[in-house]
């Protein structure tokens, strides 16, 4: 079962819930500030980024930051 992190869109809590696959954010609050309608977050996206890579060249269509390997399209 996948673990996601939302954030609190009020207070700026980040925290994780563990979700089937599919699962919305309804029904969740923030663990601190019992806030409604977490914002999910996609930390485990398929697109790492990396702290040393620059943003001049953003020519990938997949991350537009094109740092994630793949090669940009035309
Ligand atoms: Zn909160």
């Amino acid at each position: 079962m996948p673990i996601y992190e939302y954030q609190c869109g009020k207070c700026g809590q980040r925290f994780e819930v563990r979700q089937t696959i599919g699962e919305g954010s309804s029904g969740l609050s923030c663990p601190k500030c019992h806030a409604p309608n977490p914002e999910r977050l996609f930390s485990s996206f398929s697109c790492p980024v990396s702290s040393n890579a620059g943003p001049s060249e953003a020519s990938c269509p997949t991350c537009s930051t094109g740092i994630c390997g793949l090669p940009p399209m035309g």
